[in-house]
């Protein structure tokens, strides 16, 4: 069976030599003006309904085109803002203009934005939430925020608040990258998520034959389904991959194989990967640039 952990989170290399909080630091001063210097962009990747294959969802996945380094990860890059107390600033620009992204497409199109545990546990956020969605004029049943476990690791004392605050706004909440973190199952009697998205690495690892994975999913799909939960499986990029979740009862799937995450600038029609031809895909309503 092959490690499901461990997917090479980040491939940067650094020399020996150079100090790696040298690196961070450089990174955090370019960050500072990153946002000023409009240096980031908004990628969406669709995300199917398991069975009738319909675009369901986009998520917004965050973009640096750095000036000299080129692109640079989010999971390089967002830590490192997180750790310089510039997510929220960041987060606030990708909720707003993702937000007016989204208010563009039609109505059954739901936008899922990722939100840092720093950001749900910080003030202000419910603020920031109730504005854009006001000042784009996306209905709050439209957009769902990913959080990863780590939301309840680092708990502070205004993150259930805020959580059932936006449950009750109508906003959704799902659980990202689901069976990687360290948290406890208890947390999901809480019931402020109402999805898991489960993390790429089992769907690889099981579509490979490692049945310890395989057992994961299934469990996590009859957990989810007892606590009427529904599941996303993350990174399905082969035709065994989506048939295995699929035929495992997941309700949506993501992945580079129904759509890789692309850029609303440049092309009038969504993400979606040409090997999926077959995929029903909703005609994006531009009304303005
Ligand atoms: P995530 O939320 O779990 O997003 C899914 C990641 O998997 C994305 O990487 C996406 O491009 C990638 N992916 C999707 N389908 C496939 C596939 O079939 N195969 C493979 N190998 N990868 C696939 P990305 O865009 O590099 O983002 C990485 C992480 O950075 C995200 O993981 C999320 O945790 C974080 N992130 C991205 N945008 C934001 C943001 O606006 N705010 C915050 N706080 N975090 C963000
Ligand atoms: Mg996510
Ligand atoms: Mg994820
Ligand atoms: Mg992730």
């Amino acid at each position: 069976c092959s490690k499901h952990q461990g997917r090479g989170k980040y491939t940067h290399f650094v020399p020996a030599m150079l100090d790696e909080a040298d690196e961070r630091r450089r990174m955090e001063a370019d960050l500072r003006v990153a946002l000023t210097e409009k240096q980031f962009s908004i990628a969406y990747q669709p995300i199917v309904d398991a069975e009738r294959n319909e675009v369901v969802a986009f998520e917004a996945l965050l973009r640096w085109n750095h000036p000299t380094r080129g692109e640079v990860s989010p999971e390089r890059f967002i830590p490192v803002a997180e750790d310089a107390g510039l997510i929220r600033g960041i987060g606030e620009w990708v909720l707003r203009t993702a937000c007016a992204e989204a208010a563009r497409w039609p109505e059954h199109v739901k936008l899922a934005v990722n939100l840092s545990a720093l950001q749900v546990e910080a003030d202000g956020l419910l603020a920031n939430v109730l504005s854009a969605l006001a000042h784009t004029g996306l209905a709050p049943e439209r957009l769902e925020f990913e959080v990863t476990e780590s939301v309840y690791l680092r708990e502070g004392p205004a993150t259930g608040k805020t959580l059932e605050a936006l449950k009750s706004l109508g906003v959704g909440l799902a659980l990202d990258d689901f069976g990687t973190g360290y948290s406890s199952l208890g947390y999901l009697q809480r019931a402020e998520f109402s999805k898991i998205k489960i993390d790429r690495s089992f769907v690889k690892a099981a579509a490979n034959g490692c049945q310890e994975s395989l057992a994961i999913i299934q469990a996590i799909i009859s957990m989810a389904k007892g606590l009427g939960m529904t599941t996303t499986a993350e990174g399905v990029e082969t035709e065994a991959e989506r048939k295995l979740v699929r035929d495992l009862g997941c309700t949506l799937i993501q992945g580079f194989l129904v759509g890789r995450p692309e850029r609303a600038e440049h092309s009038d029609s969504p993400a979606v990967a040409e090997e999926a031809v077959e995929l029903k895909v909703p005609v994006r309503r531009r009304t303005s640039r």
